[in-house]
């Protein structure tokens, strides 16, 4: 049995008979880039997240770059945000040449320590930047109480969470000021190439946000800010409003495969309790607090011992499975100039030996669930 870490084909023939005809017929209309069918999938995405408005850009990592740039973020700035992360996170600020600030994870869900967050805001703190890792909120009423005391703008990276839910039942990326979102094709929502997605409740922030994705102009050839090409293709838009109507199906077949996970590691554990110092899964804090989309599972992310020889047997037995992710921010060869302490991360220090996410898409199977964890636990044998 072979189990790839996704499988973007199977998913493609769910759609295929919807998106081919779309794609033909922007391809005959020769509109390339914005224009209404963007204009629709954002309708439709605001609603879905219902949020006031959206603004869809060029890719996730853009998202945060033209949230930034709206924010006026200059070299003088900090911005605070987890050392465990993908990188674009810090990346989209020290781009601005600002200064990226970094605070150490919880180890259960993995994403920002709230308590360590206060700590590190300074006069120069100009915003706060908790991303939804692998699907799952960030503890938001934690941070937006910081925020508030300080007065300091929330920018969510939401690239993993488009529909997540906090256990108020608002989707993530439209808690803070600005929110962003990732069509990368491995997410939940993916384009046939790069997209994203900039979302907030805040008219005169989307006014801006508007602008500053095409070169901040503003009537058409008059610049008031400097901003970028940060547009959308059309192609990207109709691809995206098809799958948006299946998105809530994929979550939910997400969290039927973590349940699958759970039942055959659970049933694993009790025919060998060692195991369960040797295997620790994901938790869904959110899961008993009413909320559907307590998490949407972009990745089924475990904690394991030996992890480099585990996903090398995982390999050979022809299960995909990979390491998101292998290395935090503060150990990044381009963030040595920050001068961070290694020791103040002592958490991110054992998640980036220690994390590896397995398949969980859709399309999987009980049976391939059930193979993996089978080869897990006679790798541990
Ligand atoms: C994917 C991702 C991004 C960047 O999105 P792109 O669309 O690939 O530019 C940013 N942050 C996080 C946490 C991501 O997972």
């Amino acid at each position: 049995m072979k189990v790839p870490l996704l499988d973007l084909k199977s998913q493609y023939e769910q759609i295929q008979h919807e998106v081919e005809p779309e794609l033909l017929r922007i391809a005959r209309s020769q509109m390339c880039i914005l224009g209404k069918d963007v204009e629709l999938l954002e309708q439709n995405l605001a609603k879905y997240l219902n949020v006031k408005h959206t603004i869809a850009v060029s890719s996730g990592s853009d998202a945060l770059l033209v949230a930034l740039m709206t924010l006026n973020i200059t070299p003088d700035d900090e911005v605070i945000m987890p050392t465990f992360s993908f990188f674009a996170t810090a990346g989209s600020v020290a781009r601005l040449f600002a200064k990226p600030v970094f605070v150490d994870s919880d180890p259960v869900t993995f994403n920002i320590d709230p308590k360590q967050i206060e700590q590190k805001i300074t006069e120069k703190t100009k915003a706060i930047m908790p991303v939804h890792l692998f699907g799952q909120s960030a503890a938001m009423d934690e941070i937006m109480q910081i925020a508030k005391k300080y007065n300091i703008p929330v920018i969510e990276d939401a690239a993993q969470a488009l529909g997540t839910q906090y256990k108020d039942g608002k989707f993530v990326g439209t808690i803070g000021d600005i929110g962003c979102f990732s069509f990368y094709p491995s997410k939940n929502l993916g384009a046939f190439g790069d997209g994203g997605l900039v979302a907030t409740n805040d008219d005169l922030l989307a006014e801006k946000i508007k602008f500053m994705r095409n070169h901040g102009m503003n009537p058409k050839y008059y610049h008031k800010f400097i901003g970028g090409n940060f547009r959308l293709d059309a192609i990207q838009s109709v691809v995206l409003a098809v799958k948006l109507n299946y998105l809530e199906s994929w979550h939910e077949g997400r969290r039927k495969n973590a349940e699958f996970y759970y039942q055959y590691f659970n049933d694993a554990f009790i025919q060998n309790p060692e195991l369960k110092e040797l295997i620790i899964l994901p938790k869904a804090i959110y899961k008993n607090t009413g909320v559907r989309n307590h998490h949407i599972y972009n990745q089924f992310t475990i904690k394991s011992k030996k992890r480099d020889a585990l996903k090398d047997f995982l390999a050979k037995n022809e299960i995909g499975c990979d390491i998101y992710y292998p290395v935090p921010f503060h150990k990044q060869e381009c963030f040595k100039y920050l001068q961070n302490n290694d020791a103040d991360f002592p958490v991110a220090n054992i998640l980036v030996d220690e994390v590896l996410s397995l398949p969980v898409y859709p399309e999987l199977t009980e049976e391939q669930i059930s193979f993996v964890v089978t080869k897990i636990v006679e790798f541990y044998s």
